[in-house]
């Protein structure tokens, strides 16, 4: 990379392998991400196929409206960050000594609307 012109190649690339949701109603948009409590893993739900953690306890799939998600697993927790807040994490690649980049995780638990946790295991 070569200052600022490979940075922001850096980090075009990069923002172009994120599932972001669809834009709805610029509230609440968010990734989800699959949080295993036995294997202590976090992955990002991929947009087309099931999310199996890496012990293989867990597991989440978006519906098809992309906005609610099914989740599998008895120890296990969606979580969601914000759109808006990605952006700024993936510029701390590029960050100087001492500057801090920080976002909100936000645990979706059975009670959330967007959240649906379901016995057994995906189909
Ligand atoms: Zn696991």
């Amino acid at each position: 990379m070569n200052g600022t012109r490979g940075s922001r190649r850096f980090l075009a690339s990069r923002l172009a392998m994120l599932p972001v949701c669809p834009k709805r109603d610029g509230r609440g948009d968010e990734v989800k991400l699959l949080l295993c409590g036995y294997c202590k893993d976090i992955r990002a739900l991929d947009s087309a196929e099931t999310t199996i953690c890496s012990c293989g306890k867990t597991a989440a799939r978006y519906r098809d409206d992309r906005w609610h998600a099914d989740i599998w697993g008895d120890d296990c927790v969606l979580l969601g960050l914000k759109n808006d807040d990605v952006y700024p994490l993936l510029a701390a690649r590029n960050a100087a000594e001492g500057e801090r980049h920080a976002a909100e995780l936000v645990a979706q638990p059975p009670w959330h609307p967007r959240a649906r946790y379901r016995p057994g295991g995906p189909d």
